[in-house]
């Protein structure tokens, strides 16, 4: 009994100098979990990887074992069919699981569809890593839940205190006063394939849009996995399909690179849109020609970035991606140990 006590108070001063960054570290591949076994979000091909969401810069083909929530499995089999991965195992919302010597919950992060925070842990520890993330409501899939931890790993793709996203609900409100104001001209819109382009369809119907919504064709397959998911998108046409009366007065998405491209010129007087955090950014809206920046974003903004670490009450941020140097200081001043890992292969550009 004794030195069963003893072991046991042994193993709890082990745990106790036992940090974090000894078993969940930083690598060139991405962040791999030790005492697990497994890479998250891995940036080259890994044995066992668990992915936080379906963007491309977080999960890439080729993987081994992939752990993630069902919906970001749909999707993952959509974009890359058997290169999704050898062996998928989907995880629900909540569900305990062991992977090696860790215990991991996957959690709604709010940033698209399927998309989940890790909760890992191991040695007396628990380690967030939250992927992207997102605090405002989404109509596409359920909303970020905070938790508390030791250790919160962030994205910080809007990082710094300039960027204050809009209500959406009013940059929406701007697109469909376009639309009202210029009848004889298609309104396409720039968005992302994977959840801005749903997220501005639902936003859109909500705000009383009945029409048929037109797609470019690129965007098709995703929207069909949201619809089996569940999210209903209601009527989606084909572009390509569409004659000029059609378009005439109508909301045509499209992604980014299709503003400017030949695609766009079979549209009647097309107005350009982009639905993105950068169009707070005037000069980038200029530079791509965009007509109208509505400012939609699928990331935290600098409130919201801050007031997540507050409430997940973390004495240790760690800082993956985007505009890391302000976040860190700005966590420093909240009396947290911040720094940042400057994770390769993360495309602050890419899908935002
Ligand atoms: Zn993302
Ligand atoms: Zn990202």
């Amino acid at each position: 009994m004794r030195m069963l006590a003893k072991g046991r108070f042994a193993r709890h001063i082990l745990d106790w100098y036992m940090r974090a960054e000894d078993w969940i570290r930083p690598t060139p591949q991405g962040l791999y979990v030790e005492a697990g076994g497994f890479f998250i979000d891995p940036a080259r091909p890994a044995p066992r990887a668990v992915l936080t969401h379906g963007h491309a810069d977080h999960a890439r083909p080729g993987n081994g074992d992939v752990l993630a929530t069902g919906a970001t499995l749909a999707i993952l089999r959509a974009r890359y069919g058997d290169a999704a991965g050898t062996r998928l195992q989907a995880a629900a919302y909540g569900e305990t699981l062991r992977l090696g010597d860790v215990t991991l919950r996957l959690v709604p992060a709010g940033h698209v569809l399927g998309s989940a925070q890790i909760v890992l842990e191991h040695a007396g520890s628990r380690v967030v890593v939250s992927g992207d993330y997102k605090r405002r409501r989404d109509p596409t899939c359920p909303g970020f839940e905070p938790v508390r931890c030791d250790v919160f790993v962030t994205e910080a793709t809007f990082g710094l205190p300039v960027f204050v996203h809009p209500d959406d609900g009013q940059e929406i409100g701007r697109l469909l006063d376009s639309v009202r104001r210029n009848p004889e001209r298609a309104h396409l819109v720039g968005v992302y394939a994977l959840g801005k382009c749903q997220r501005v369809i639902r936003l859109l119907r909500e705000a009383g849009w009945d029409r048929p919504i037109f797609l470019h064709a690129a965007l098709a397959a995703l929207c069909a996995v949201y619809e089996s998911e569940g999210v209903a998108l209601d009527e989606l046409r084909p572009a390509s399909a569409a004659g000029a009366a059609d378009l005439a007065g109508g909301i045509v998405l499209a992604p980014p690179g299709a503003l400017a491209d030949r695609w766009s010129r079979r549209l009647p007087e097309p107005l350009a849109v982009a639905a993105s955090g950068w169009m707070r950014i005037r000069q980038r809206a200029r530079q791509r020609g965009v007509e109208l920046p509505l400012v939609i974003s699928d990331h935290a903004d600098w409130p919201e970035l801050l007031q997540s670490f507050a409430e997940v009450d973390a004495p240790e941020i760690w800082v993956t991606h985007g505009q890391e140097d302000a976040l860190v200081h700005a966590a420093s001043l909240q009396g947290r140990r911040a720094r940042a890992l400057r994770l390769i292969g993360r495309e602050a550009d890419e899908e935002t």
